[in-house]
């Protein structure tokens, strides 16, 4: 059998003609740029995770960049990030001249610890640096949220969410005594999403968006998004080119209406390898660690309608990390790691001052870790022959 990491053909068939139904229509429309197809992509996704505005832009990387340009992160300045994540997470703050303030991982969901977090903040001289706070959503499930937006509060700090691996993803906040469940990039300034091909909702190329319910934050990123124009040929600030183009709105807009089944999808799929898994003897033994759906809401009916986790990535934490990868690829298994280093062990930033303590959690992620197949058109009997595969590794 051969089962590969993500298979976007799958996915494709059922909406081929559609799409290039839609691709036919922006073609003939010959507004390439921006225009009626994004606008309508941007209020989609906004009532999607319950902001009042989205704004298209051309990545997830630009989404983050165009973000921290708008709340004026400069040199010298602290942003407070993960060093365990995709590096367009730490490039966008290292291309403005700030710099990253790392703080370790929880090593069960491997996102920002907010134990670590409230220990940085602590200290005065540090805090009065950091101009921005930027969690991760990574693997399709929130950070913290409750924790981390109770201390950006107290601090007055802004909050940008990465959620470019977390489109949907909801996660239980206190608001006023009461829970509530809110959306992945919905609880800071505002939030970035990727439209990659391999995250949950992907185009036929690049593409992002920021969300967010701040008019004035909003208008700017706007601006920014143009060159800084203001209007048209007037430039009071500088921003660049990060216009999202229609046809990418266009296939994103039909894409959007299949998410909810998607998500659905990889969270049956992530429940049948747990319990493949247990069933194989694998987890008590420890050889594997499977991923624990931390907000998971305590019964299948208070589950209903909850996205909890979106499963973007199925993280296992297994021993002998490195054979088995190259085992289950000999078998035709696609797997990856995400991500081999922490971004404070990458070469470019090894000269420079990156700041921050110790991270172990995050180096021991980035040794122990494996990412399977996950994506919703993944069978039972593909998922048995994965599981069946790893049991002969470990025989
Ligand atoms: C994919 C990703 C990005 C960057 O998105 P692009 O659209 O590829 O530029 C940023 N952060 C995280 C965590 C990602 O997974």
């Amino acid at each position: 059998m051969n089962i590969p990491l993500l298979d976007l053909k799958a996915q494709l068939a059922p909406l081929r003609d559609e799409i290039v139904a839609r691709i036919t229509e922006v073609v003939d429309s010959s507004r390439y740029i921006q225009g009626p197809e994004v606008e309508n992509l941007e209020k989609a996704i906004a009532g999607y995770c319950g902001v009042d505005f989205g704004i298209g832009v051309s990545s997830g990387t630009d989404a983050l960049l165009v973000s921290l340009m708008a709340l004026d992160v400069g040199p010298g300045d602290f942003v407070v990030t993960t060093p365990y994540t995709f590096f367009a997470t730490m490039g966008s703050i290292v291309r403005l001249g700030a710099r990253p303030l790392f703080v370790d991982i929880d090593p069960v969901t491997y996102n920002l610890d907010p134990g670590c977090l409230a220990e940085t903040l602590d200290n005065e001289n540090i805090r009065r640096q950091v101009k921005v706070i930027l969690p991760v959503h990574l693997y399709g499930q929130c950070a913290d949220m409750n924790r981390i937006m109770k201390l950006a509060a107290a601090y007055d700090i802004p909050v940008v969410e990465d959620a470019a691996q977390g489109i949907g993803a909801a996660c239980p906040i206190e608001k006023n005594g009461r829970t509530v469940w809110r959306k992945a990039g919905s609880m800071g300034s505002c939030g970035c999403f990727s439209f990659f091909p391999s995250k949950n909702l992907g185009g036929m190329g690049d593409g992002g968006m920021v969300v967010s319910s701040d008019e004035k934050l909003t208008e700017k990123i706007k601006i920014l998004r143009n060159h800084g124009a203001d209007p048209k040929y007037f430039h009071g600030i500088i921003g660049g080119n990060f216009r999202l183009d229609a046809i990418q709105a266009a296939i994103l807009r039909v894409k959007l209406t299949h998410l909810a089944e998607w998500h659905k999808g990889r969270r049956r799929n992530a429940d049948r390898y747990n319990k493949l898994f247990r069933q194989a003897g694998l987890t008590k033994n420890g050889l594997i660690q499977t991923p624990v759906a931390v907000y998971k809401p305590e019964t299948e009916t208070s589950a209903e309608g909850q996205d909890y986790h979106i499963y973007n990535q199925y993280i296992i934490r297994v021993r002998e990390r490195d054979n088995l990868r190259e085992f289950l690829l000999n078998n035709s298994i696609g797997v990856e790691i995400y991500y081999p280093l922490g971004l404070h062990q990458q070469e470019c930033v090894k000269k420079f001052e990156y700041c921050g303590h110790g991270f172990p959690e995050a180096e021991k992620a980035a040794r122990q870790t494996l990412a399977l197949p996950i994506y919703p058109e993944l069978t039972a009997d593909m998922q048995q022959y994965v599981v069946d595969t790893i049991s002969m590794f470990y025989k």
